[in-house]
């Protein structure tokens, strides 16, 4: 159900609005997580509102974008940034990579979200069973190359293989968490532009991870202070 007049507000079922809406939605990075963790629940618990997907919102868009956070995510099918953070149109600027790998194109892609649309969120989502971690493990316990440009993503995932060896960590799991820890650093280490608006408190980075089965997603790592929304993430930088 839309209001006319105010476009892109969606009440749910008990007529609370989903979420901030347009120009008012979340300007720090602690009201960022707070809003994707809202969403996630109501995906896991089967009550999602589908916020921001009417033709309300997206008149209220078509000029400009204020997205509240960025999300550096596998390109698994089944790791949908808008539908398992029950979010819509505007609200999520995406980039997936298979196994969150990050290059040139993908750091541009976040300086752009944060430099010039003023995003204070950044989101590196993996998940378990992640196939692109299980190939690159494959192809660097054999010693193969995959052909053509698969090796891209195999080599970007080596450091995190040589980091979980140091860790003791062999199961795939563990190896995705430190993964997506090893992308959150690995993002701050080579962008200045990200690393700048974290020490000034503008922006924030987090890792999580997401469970296929159930569909939540958990914090294991981050960078600036989200300690009132999440202390798991402070906890894990
Ligand atoms: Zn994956």
């Amino acid at each position: 159900m839309s209001h006319p007049g105010m476009p892109g507000t969606q009440p749910g079922p008990d007529g609370k609005p989903a979420g901030p809406v347009g120009a008012a939605g979340p300007a720090s990075p602690e009201q960022a997580l707070a809003e994707l963790r809202a969403g996630n629940r109501r995906f896991v618990t089967g009550e999602p509102r589908h916020p921001n997907q009417d033709a309300g919102r997206r008149a209220a868009v078509a000029d400009g974008q204020q997205p509240f956070a960025v999300i550096v995510g596998c390109s698994d099918s089944r790791l949908a940034a808008e539908i398992i953070f029950d979010r819509g149109l505007g609200d999520l600027f995406v980039v997936r990579t298979a196994g969150h790998t990050v290059g040139p194109e993908v750091l541009g892609s976040v300086e752009y979200a944060i430099t010039v649309l003023g995003t204070p969120l950044v989101v590196v989502l993996g998940h378990d069973s992640c196939g692109a971690v299980q190939a690159a493990r494959e192809a660097d316990a054999t010693g193969t190359q995959p052909p053509g440009h698969l090796g891209a993503v195999v080599d970007a995932v080596v450091p995190s293989l040589r980091r979980a060896d140091a860790e003791g960590v062999a199961d795939l799991d563990g190896i995705v968490d430190i993964h997506i820890a090893q992308t959150v650093e690995a993002m701050l280490d080579r962008s200045e532009a990200l690393a700048g608006a974290v020490a000034a408190g503008r922006c924030a980075v987090v890792g999580m991870s997401y469970r296929l089965a159930a569909g939540e997603v958990r914090t294991v790592a981050g960078a600036g202070d989200l300690t009132a929304a999440d202390p798991a993430a402070r906890a894990a930088a």
